[in-house]
């Protein structure tokens, strides 16, 4: 019995080694971000090279890598070593973080619980003071001004969000290469809105298409109708607090809107051997509640707008055409 007894914890310890998963295909960063168990032994079983010191005594986790989302136990791990009074490098070493995360974390204070606080105390008696989502100080929405409103125009017309690496979103605003006015004021539209990423402009489809381009983890927050499909299979609507913007500046939206997805042209109708011209705005896409919206921002500017077809709405009457002309006019 006692050989029994004294072999079952080195049975254990391999087993623990074998589950480990090192070397395991799913392990995106296996040279320095290795799956490491910490228990018994601890010392024998860490990746020669990778750890520069004992774990600190008592820690007993494991750590999976294979997924963009950190872990609680990461979070709790960091916590730890950061009250031990390591400094980031030290912890970015021994856990195999990036030392811009632990950076971030210790910052943040991301083991704070920080859910539904609204920025008030939360149960732990701390003050809730980033995004559940994404991490970044807590979002002043109302803040937001009226280029937000047209870059939310331009999102719903033509815009999407690309999840990258880390929850980092890349905005992507597919433009018509022929009007570099809207180009530009786009872009400087995203240079206001997150004043700290880079706007990037490509060109695609032999030049007639430019894609305007930011990424950041801040999208998914600042755009909720992002969501898994296409826009016109899925519900989409103001947030909250998206609505009291829009309705601050319907004008910005309205202009968003047909920079992206509206044309103004001329129609022509004939009558008897008299052919008349008149402007007209036309407003297409394919969502309901994306051209719900678009009337809704109409009528709070008193513009009459009419039902054309499926995907189309036209606002062609004088005055309404007139009204339109005094924010957004023909596309440049
Ligand atoms: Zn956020």
């Amino acid at each position: 019995m006692p050989t029994a007894t004294a072999r079952k914890p080195a049975a254990a310890s391999r087993s623990r080694r074998s589950s480990s998963g090192i070397g395991a295909p799913r392990i995106r960063h296996r040279a320095r971000v290795p799956e490491l168990v910490y228990g018994i032994d601890s010392k024998s079983i860490a990746p020669r090279g990778l750890v520069g010191s004992n774990p600190t005594p008592g820690i007993r986790l494991t750590v999976h890598h294979d997924a963009n989302v950190r872990s609680l136990e990461e979070v709790d791990w960091v916590k730890e070593l950061v009250e031990t009074g390591l400094n980031d490098c030290a912890i970015a070493r021994l856990t195999g973080l990036p030392r811009t995360t632990v950076r971030d974390w210790r910052q943040t204070q991301r083991w704070v619980p920080r859910q539904r606080t609204g920025g008030r105390s939360n149960l732990f008696g701390r003050r809730a003071r980033s995004c559940m989502r994404c991490g970044h100080p807590l979002h002043r929405f109302s803040e937001l001004d009226e280029q937000y409103v047209y870059l939310l125009g331009l999102y719903l017309g033509d815009g999407y969000l690309a999840q990258h690496r880390r929850e980092v979103y890349r905005l992507t605003i597919s433009l018509d290469a022929r009007y570099p006015g809207i180009v530009a004021e786009c872009r400087e539209a995203i240079q206001t809105v997150l004043p700290t990423g880079r706007v990037g402009v490509h060109f695609r489809y032999g030049g007639t298409c430019a894609w305007v381009t930011n990424s950041s983890k801040q999208w998914p927050c600042l755009f909720p109708q992002h969501g898994a499909g296409k826009k016109h299979e899925r519900r989409i609507e103001l947030s909250d607090w998206q609505r009291p913007l829009v309705e601050q500046h319907p004008q910005a939206l309205l202009r968003g809107l047909i920079h992206s997805d509206g044309w103004r042209g001329i129609n022509r109708v004939r009558h008897g051997d008299t052919t008349y011209e008149y402007p007209r705005y036309t407003f297409t896409n394919r969502s309901d509640d994306i051209k719900r919206i678009f009337c809704d921002a109409c009528d709070l500017l008193g513009i009459e707008w009419r039902v054309m077809n499926r995907w189309n709405i036209s606002v062609a009457r004088r005055e309404a055409v007139a009204r339109l002309d005094e924010f957004v006019g023909p596309k440049a």
